[in-house]
Order: structure tokens, then sequence, then C-alpha cells
């Protein structure tokens, strides 16, 4: 349920009806808007009078939420959620492209992917630690030790990194090192560890589930939120469909659709998308145009020897003639992409 207040009501009068819900066992949510506070109850409703509440001459307007998800909701929450990362930020019109490898490999090769992106204007960097493969016969990825090389180029460029976490034995590690954590498409509704990650303080950059509907998406995010963790910043990064041509099939449809669902900040994956290195590009800028936060692209000082997704990574300077043409239209969507 959402309860609008009235412009200008006392914050003495908010916290007297934010104590009456607490007494009925719910949780209250309080949304500070630029003209007028929004409190959202998440509990069992059913028992609040909605006419005795609408009695009260601060409230506005009342609703009751159909949807399941509520934290997430945009009726909870109708100003765009800006996800904050050291000086970087997604949302609420600003644009921000999170690029790197598919997975670390060596000192130089993660810092020199992040010294060409920075310089091409990328704002975080990105690059698997610990990696989830279809075969078990394949690079795993350097696990500890590559997150510790993340923060060499950290220190090397001051770009915040961005790097999955696929097990909650590693939530405290994280925690402690790394910027934005990144729940892979295929933990999207491993329900433990989204709880894990709810509470912990670092923004969580949650996927999509290759077969999921927006919202059970949007669902896994309740999840994060639920725990306390509200910093949530939802990835489309292609679903599986009747075509086999793509890796996966882009869902620009999600990015209105997500957003207008919720306040969350949606960024595109066009890379795993598409799974060809030649189809980023276009993937790119119709995402930007359908209105995406910010772009997740993996790019490669020498794709042909990649350890990782190779065919689909751009070279450094591939990236660069993307991020020009993406600039000029994040300008023409009247955002900001920032660096
Ligand atoms: C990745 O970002 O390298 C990755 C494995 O992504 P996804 O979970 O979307 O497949
Ligand atoms: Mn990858």
């Amino acid at each position: 349920m959402v309860i609008v207040m009235r412009p200008g009501t006392e914050q003495r009068e908010i916290d007297k009806l934010v104590a009456q819900f607490q007494l009925q066992g719910l949780q209250v949510g309080i949304t500070n808007g630029v003209d007028c506070t929004i409190l959202g109850l998440v509990g069992d409703t059913t028992a609040v009078d909605i006419n005795k509440i609408s009695t009260n001459k601060q409230v506005e307007r009342v609703m009751r939420v159909s949807e399941p998800y509520k934290r997430a909701n945009r009726k909870f929450h109708p100003e765009d959620t800006v996800v904050k990362v050291g000086s970087a930020s997604i949302g609420g019109g600003n644009f921000s492209v999170i690029a790197g490898p598919c997975s670390v490999e060596s000192e130089k090769q993660i810092v020199e992917v992040a010294r060409d992106v920075q310089a091409s204007g990328a704002a975080l960097l990105r690059g698997g630690a610990f990696k989830p493969r279809t075969s078990p016969y394949s690079f795993q990825g350097m696990g500890t030790p590559g997150l510790d090389l993340l923060l060499e180029a950290k220190a090397a460029t001051g770009m915040p990194i961005v790097t999955e976490l696929m097990s909650p034995k590693y939530c405290q590690l994280f925690e402690d090192k790394v910027d934005v954590i990144q729940i892979g498409a295929r933990n999207m509704q491993n329900f433990d560890l989204l709880k894990e990650v709810g509470k912990l303080s670092k923004p969580i950059l949650l996927k999509r589930g290759l077969s999921s509907s927006y919202e059970e998406w949007i669902m896994s995010a309740e999840y994060i939120m639920s725990e306390g963790n509200e910093n949530v910043i939802l990835c489309e990064r292609g679903i599986r469909t009747f075509e086999t041509y793509t890796r996966n099939t882009l869902d620009v449809s999600a990015i209105p659709a997500v957003k207008r669902m919720s306040h969350l900040p949606v960024v595109v994956d066009p890379s795993h998308s598409a799974g060809m290195y030649w189809m980023v590009e276009p993937l790119a800028l119709a995402a930007v145009a359908a209105g995406a936060d910010g772009l997740l692209i993996e790019v490669h000082n020498d794709p042909a020897n990649a350890k990782c997704d190779g065919q689909q990574s751009l070279t450094p300077e591939h990236f660069k003639t993307l991020m020009d043409k993406v600039s000029a239209l994040v300008d023409l969507a009247g955002k900001r992409m920032v660096k």
C-alpha cells in the first residue's frame, strides 16, 4: 500500500502515522520526493482501513499496490533511483559505461584494458575473477588473486570495480574489496545468495536470468532490497528465444517496460546478448535510444586469445569508436555521460 502525503506535511505528523503502522506489524518505507513524502507499507495490509487513513487531512491519496514487488515498485518511489559508486552514478539522467574483459587474466591485461577503456570514457571497470562456466573443464577464473589484480587496476586508474559473486561464502571478501557486486544471470534466482548480498553495503548489479520474466527479475531485486540494500542496478543481458543465430536475444522492450514498473536503473549488456563482437555496437546504440541508464561492454586487448568470451569482446580501438557514437546519442537523449 502506498500513502501519498500532502505537500508540506509536518514531520511529526508523518512520524505519528509511521508509528501507527509499525504497531500494526508493518514495515514502512519513506520516500521524500521533491514535493511530497510517500509512505510505502510492506507486510500484511489487509487489516489496514483505507477509508480511515483517507480521513487524515495530511493524506492526499492511498493506493493498494497489487504487484508482488513493493520496494522496487515505482509506485513506492516515483523518482528514479540514482546509484552512486565513487564519482560515478547510474540512473536519474546519469549514464555510465562499465567496460572490461570477461575475465581477469593477468596484471598486464587488466591494467592495460582499464587504462584504455577509461581513456575512451568508461566510468567503471569490469572483469570476472569467479566465472560461471557451462563446462567444468573451461577456465573458471583466477579466483581471489583476480580480485587483487582488479584492485591494482583500480589503483592505477581510480576506476571503481565491478565483478561477479557466485557464492555466499565470499560475501565479506567482496564487501571489503569490490565496488559493485555483480549477480550473474545464472544466479538471478539463487535466493540465499540474494538475501546475503542484501545485507551488504555495496551496490548490486543484478543480471536478468536467461529465461526470466520482468516480474521475476524485479522480484529478485526485491529480495535484495528487503534485506536493506536498496542500491540495485538491473542489467538486461539478452534472453533465451527460439533464435539460435545470436547467443541470446536482446530484449529492448525490457528497458522502457522495467523502467515503468520500477524506479531502479536499467543498464544493458549488448556483449552477452549478441555473442558476436560486430553486433555489440548497433545493440548498444539501440539500448541508449530505448532509454538505458548505462551499458556493460566486454573489451579485451587480445580478443583472439581471450580465456573467455573473446568472440564477443571489442578491441580497445573498436570500443573507442563505439563510445564516440554512444556519447553523441546520450547527449541527444538529454542525459549526462559520467566519466
Ligand atoms: C559476464 O558478465 O561475464 C557473465 C557471465 O554474464 P551473464 O551472467 O549475463 O552470462
Ligand atoms: Mn562474459
